[in-house]
């Protein structure tokens, strides 16, 4: 039978309806056009206009719902899904900028939709102190000192998985080869070996409380005090990350699986995999470099505990001038939560572009906020 030969993601380009021919039959399906080139800045003219002004583009919260809602069966979908609360938490969290997008989006819910969605943060992890700094602020002013802050995603296993993990780390010395042997070999270990390796007991020293605090704990433990009106064991369980892109970078080497990130990457998978199977989170959210191999790294370790979509996207896609691309993945625990979307990459991207994607109306210029002749003093005074 005849059909479209499968195509693999080039983030050189973008998927958008043929400018010269839109209403083509061929053209139908949208074609893709080198990023920047004529076609593809004609292409996106054809998009809803983005925003026009710096009030249009701080209001991307509301917009952002406008869109989800525009029909019946998504506002129906979202309000299933968040009416029981969301209780997140986070790994690589950097300034947890994902808290952030979160509460803006769960405010303009309240404004537009009038819908209240109780929210809940139970902990966060970075190795870098610049970050731990930002975590503890946060934990401190947000969660009146209630959520955890951890160090490092390697400590977050069982004592002996994480011995067994160090014993098989790679040397620097060794081979490119060598390293992606023995990283695989970990993952294999820590998938193989979840059941005990991820220990819903296991306590690691938190900075925050400044003594040792359960690193995973149970869903149940949200009926218990020092918990958000709202907030329960029903509550959707929900990870975040922005894992290492050094490895799939020139910052890195491209040393791609076998980077010494690894090893945080194979903790932190496995516990999404272990936590999916027993219930105790429903989906994570995930943000790299769009080189990053997100087939390898995530779908297929995880192809028995979820349902991972993922599409490229950048602010520039929703009409903001700003260029940086990112993949963007989404992990459906397979136990509690169906994706009723479109399948295959290419699809999922199409998809949400159909929703979201805007035309980008301003320039860089709209981040200047004072005015030229101000801006003209400062170069002359200098
Ligand atoms: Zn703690």
């Amino acid at each position: 039978m005849a059909g479209r030969q499968s195509r693999t993601y080039n983030p050189d380009e973008d998927w958008f309806t043929d400018p010269l021919n839109p209403d083509s039959e061929t053209n139908a399906k949208r074609k893709r056009w080198k990023k920047g080139s004529v076609l593809d800045v004609l292409a996106k003219m054809r998009l809803p206009q983005g925003p026009q002004s710096v009030k249009e583009l701080f209001n991307y919260p509301e917009q952002l719902v406008q869109a989800a809602f525009s029909k019946p069966e998504w506002q129906d979908r979202c309000v299933d899904l968040l009416r029981w609360g969301v209780v997140e938490h986070s790994d690589y969290s950097g300034i947890f900028a994902e808290r952030e997008a979160k509460r803006l989006l769960f405010m303009a819910l309240g404004q537009c939709k009038g819908i209240h969605v109780p929210h809940m943060v139970r902990k966060t992890c970075d190795i870098d102190p610049s970050s731990q700094r930002v975590l503890l602020h946060m934990s401190e002013v947000l969660d009146a000192g209630e959520s955890c802050v951890f160090a490092d995603i390697r400590a977050q296993l069982h004592p002996e998985a994480q011995e067994w993990c160090l014993a098989a780390s790679p040397k620097p010395e060794d081979s490119i080869k060598a390293k992606e042997d023995a990283y695989q070999a970990m993952a294999d270990f820590l998938l193989e070996n979840g059941h005990w390796a991820v220990d819903q007991e296991h306590a690691d020293f938190c900075l925050k409380h400044g003594t040792n605090c359960v690193v995973n704990r149970p869903r149940t433990d949200l009926n218990l005090c020092n918990r958000p009106q709202g907030i329960f064991s029903g509550s959707l369980i929900v990870g975040n990350a922005g894992n290492c892109c050094q490895g799939w970078s020139s910052e890195g080497k491209r040393a791609r699986k076998a980077h010494s990130s690894q090893h945080a990457w194979n903790s932190w998978l496995a516990q999404r995999r272990e936590l999916a199977l027993r219930s105790e989170e429903d989906m994570f959210f995930q943000e790299c470099t769009e080189l990053w191999d997100v087939e390898g790294c995530l779908v297929k370790p995880l192809e028995d505990s979820h349902t991972v979509v993922h599409t490229t996207v950048g602010p520039s896609t929703l009409g903001w001038p700003t260029s940086r691309n990112r993949l963007l993945s989404a992990g459906l625990s397979s136990n509690s939560l169906v994706w009723l979307g479109p399948t295959g990459a290419d699809a999922v991207k199409q998809d949400f572009e159909a929703v979201f994607a805007r035309s980008c109306m301003l320039t860089g210029s709209v981040f200047f906020q004072e005015d030229t002749q101000s801006g003209l003093n400062g170069m002359n005074a200098s």
